[in-house]
Parts: structure tokens; sequence; C-alpha cells
């Protein structure tokens, strides 16, 4: 068993913008963090700025998730500077092309799932690694960032990217099974219409389009998913896990 004198630790992929800064905000004040980015050098260092002072270590990671060497890498990194790891939010995602299925090439489908199934499952993996009680692992938590999508389908924009949510769905039932011995908790948030640069893959203006078909009248912020992740994570969901939590306002 390893032994905990230190703050938790969480590794958020895909932590440069928009959901999983916001995640990383939120979990500033209990955690010391793993920030992964991939392009976004510039906002991974200004989310560390900000987190200066809070209290938390953060440890800044460059690494395509789709890339199972620098995974590994990431995760020695995770290993070497704070000893373990207590929780992973697998956030990284894409959204592949816009449209229906007549845009649907194998070359754009290929990159969808390595970045948003491949990636999740190999931080999985490695994460389940470290956990492990049968490893001397301390056990953990893993978190999903799947989408309502995966349930709604995603017809008439992007069907390819809610199947791959599916399969994040999937897996998020499968692992909490697998895992549940070796002390760790795997469970997924569902977002709806979320403001970030998602949608700019998307025609102008989907956010203001949609948000009044949503029960709740508007679209949802960042900190609203960011919430839903940090209860998850934390002691309070010590019996929750193979769960979904929708943060869609009713959609
Ligand atoms: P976003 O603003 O576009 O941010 C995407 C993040 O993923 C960025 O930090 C980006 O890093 C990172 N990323 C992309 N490809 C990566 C790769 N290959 N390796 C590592 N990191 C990678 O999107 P978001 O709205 O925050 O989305 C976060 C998650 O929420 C995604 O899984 C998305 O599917 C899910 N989601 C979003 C919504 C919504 O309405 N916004 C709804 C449902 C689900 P760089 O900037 O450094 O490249």
């Amino acid at each position: 068993m390893q032994t905990r004198d230190r703050r938790p630790v969480m590794l958020i992929t895909g932590a440069s913008r928009g959901i999983g800064a916001a995640i990383a905000r939120a979990a500033s004040d209990v955690y010391d963090l793993a920030i992964n980015f991939n392009t976004n050098a510039e906002a991974a260092q200004a989310l560390a700025g900000e987190l200066e002072g809070t209290g938390c270590s953060a440890l800044l990671h460059r690494a395509d998730v789709s890339d199972e060497c620098s995974v590994v890498d990431m995760f020695a990194a995770v290993r070497e500077r704070f000893g373990g790891l207590d929780v992973l939010v697998n956030n990284a995602g894409i959204a592949g092309s816009y449209g229906g299925i007549d845009t649907v090439t194998a070359t754009m489908l290929a990159h969808l799932w390595a970045v948003n199934v491949t990636g999740a499952f190999v931080c999985s993996r490695e994460a389940a690694r470290i956990m492990s009680t049968s490893r001397g692992g301390n056990g953990g938590s893993i978190i999903t960032i799947s989408s309502k999508a995966a349930v709604l389908g995603g017809s008439g924009e992007w069907v390819h990217y809610a199947a791959s949510k599916g399969a994040l769905d999937t897996m998020t039932v499968g692992l909490s099974k697998e895992l549940a011995a070796e002390g760790i908790r795997v469970n997924a948030v569902r977002p709806g219409l979320i403001e970030s640069d998602f949608h700019l893959h998307a025609p102008p203006g989907r956010v203001e389009r949609m948000a009044p078909s949503i029960p709740v009248l508007r679209s949802g912020s960042p900190a609203e998913v960011a919430a839903a992740v940090i209860w998850l994570a934390s002691p309070a969901a010590s019996y929750v896990t193979g769960a979904f939590i929708d943060v869609t306002g009713g959609r």
C-alpha cells in the first residue's frame, strides 16, 4: 500500500480550456493537479498562473491522449511528481466533423475514436495500474466526461461523436464492475449544452439557437459540470460507482 501523507492528486485530461479548466479551478482547494493539454500551452499556463497562491501544486503536461506512448509518459510524470494518483478525469474530447452521415469518413472516424475512446481507455488503464489495491495502490476514482448525446444520438449533427460517447458509457459500466474490488470507483458525467469552444466545431450560434429548447431555457456553464465531477470524486460519493450524472438542464 502507498502511504498518503500528501494532498489528493487529480489528473484532468484536456484541461487547458472549457470544462477541463473549470474542473481544475473547482478542484484546486482540495487537490494537487496534473493539468494535461495538447495544443494550447498558453491557456494551460494561464490556468496554472491562476491557481498559484491557492495552495494547489500544479503539474502542466503536454500529451496527445490518442498517443499511447505520450499517455504512458504522462502517468509516469504524475507518479514521479506527486507519488501517486487519486482521481483521473477523462475529459479530453473532440467533436469530429459537423454534419449528417454523408460527411462521415473513415479518416475522421479513426481520429475521433483515437482521441475520445482510445484516449480514455489508455488513460483509465494507466490510472488503474497506479490506483489498484492489488498493485499496492490506495484505490481511487475515474470520472469520464461523456455527453447526453450518447443517449440522444446527435442526429443531423454528429452521430459519430455521440457514438464515441456511447462507447465511453459502456466503458464506465464495465470498468466500474471490473475495478470495484480494486478500490476504484468509475463514474461518468453527461453534460448537455455547455458554453465552451467545443461549439466552434458547429455552425456559428449553435448554443444561442438551441438554448430556448432546453427545459430550463438556458445553456449550462463549465462550472456547473465541474460541480458534479467534484462530488463524484469526493468521499461523499464513496458508495457510488457505475453511475451517470446528467448535467443537462433537463434535456
Ligand atoms: P473544448 O473547450 O473544445 O476543450 C477541449 C479540451 O480537450 C481542450 O483542453 C483540448 O486541449 C483538449 N484536447 C483535445 N484533443 C486532445 C488530445 N488529443 N489530447 C489531449 N487533450 C485534447 O471542449 P469542452 O466543451 O471543454 O469539452 C470537454 C469535454 O466535454 C469533451 O469530452 C466533450 O466531448 C465533453 N462535452 C462537452 C459538451 C459541451 O456542450 N461543451 C457537451 C457534452 C460533452 P488543447 O486546447 O490544449 O488542444
